[in-house]
Order: C-alpha cells, then structure tokens, then sequence
C-alpha cells in the first residue's frame, strides 16, 4: 500500500501537518477539495494537529478498510489506499473514492461524521471502488448490499433513491472543530466491534 503521503524530513508538527495536506490534496479529485491549507486563519492549528494526531485517525481508517476487504475473496479485493482529509464545504462531500489514482484512494473527512460511523462512509466509498464507478448503479448496489451484511449493516433497500447517502448516518455541526483537536475522544468510539476481524478488539 503506498504510503507516500506520510514522507517528510520534518520534525516540526506544522511542517508536517502541511506537507500531508499537501500530499491528500495530490490525491483528491481536484486539488481545491482539501483547500485548509489556503485559510490563514484556521491552518496552523489544524496543521498542527494533524502533524501530531494523523498517523493513529489513519491507522484506525485502515481498519475500517481491511473489514472491507474481510468481506471478499482475496482475488475480489479492489488495490485502495485510504486516507483521512479535511474536504472542502463548497464540495459538499463527506468522503470520496478517487478511481484514478494506483492504487484508488479513498478520501475520508473524519471532522463529518461521528467516529463510530467512519466505517458506514467507508463501506460505501469501499462500494465505489469495488464496483469501479463513482455512479450509484447496479454494480455499486450488489457492492455495498455485499459490503453491509458482512459487516452487520442493515443493507440498502431496494429501492435505489438513496444509494447516493447510503448507509445513512449524521452529520456533525462544526467540520473543522475534529481537526482542531475539540472533537470527542475518537479513539473510543471507532465503530468496528462487528467487523469479522477479530483483530480490531486490539484497536479499541
Ligand atoms: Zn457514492
């Protein structure tokens, strides 16, 4: 898995945080999605916190994303990178799954959603990527239904009107105030206690 993302010669937490948004940002879709590292006001508390705080929000990610995996055959498990990054308001994305990058990356707002629902944004990003489109057709429908009852989430109805936001969870109020380090213990809340790896007791 490339994890090119996390170099830098830097020891100064704010050196840090910046070249990873820089590196998330190469990654996005359009650069601008993660646009924090132009707000003079907001970045260096935020960059500062990420320098320090973002290898463990990514480790916990990439256990949302081998329960995904857990899901398929070894042969039937899409090359994706995943990654934790503040999304721009204006996109109105909590995360997404870019199919262009080897291999694809999936681009988690972790500030959106309440810890315990990361792996509901993953699952459905993960559905993208196994499908191989960012449309919310057939083959993304038999993706995340596969994806939902290995993970002990209720899967979709049949009913497709509601691919786009599915599986449904809230949104928090205030993005930015996880990646300023004012959200709740996340540590604590990562909802992976019904993933099929046993290993994830050893995360919480
Ligand atoms: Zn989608």
């Amino acid at each position: 898995m490339a994890r090119d993302v996390h170099v830098t010669t830097s020891t100064d937490p704010f050196t840090r945080g910046l070249d990873y948004l820089y590196g998330v940002r190469s990654l996005a879709l359009v650069p601008d999605m993660v646009d924090v590292v132009h707000d003079m006001e907001q970045r260096r508390p935020i960059c500062v916190w990420v320098g320090h705080h973002i290898e463990a929000v990514n480790s916990a990610l990439n256990e949302c994303l081998l329960a995904c995996h857990a899901c398929f055959h070894p042969w039937e498990q899409p090359a994706i990178q995943i990654f934790a990054a503040p999304l721009a308001q204006s996109f109105g994305l909590d995360g997404l799954c870019n199919l262009k990058t080897k291999p694809m990356t999936i681009l988690i707002d972790v500030g959106r959603l309440a810890p315990k629902d990361w792996l509901l944004l993953v699952s459905h990003e993960y559905a993208h990527a196994h499908a191989g489109s960012p449309g919310h057709h057939d083959a993304f429908a038999r993706s995340l239904t596969h994806l939902c009852l290995g993970l002990g989430i209720v899967p979709p109805p049949d009913q497709a009107a509601n691919l786009p936001s599915y599986p449904d969870y809230r949104s928090t109020k205030d993005p930015l105030a996880f990646w300023r380090g004012k959200g709740d213990d996340w540590r604590l809340r990562v909802g992976l206690t019904q993933t099929p790896d046993e290993s994830h007791a050893d995360a919480i």
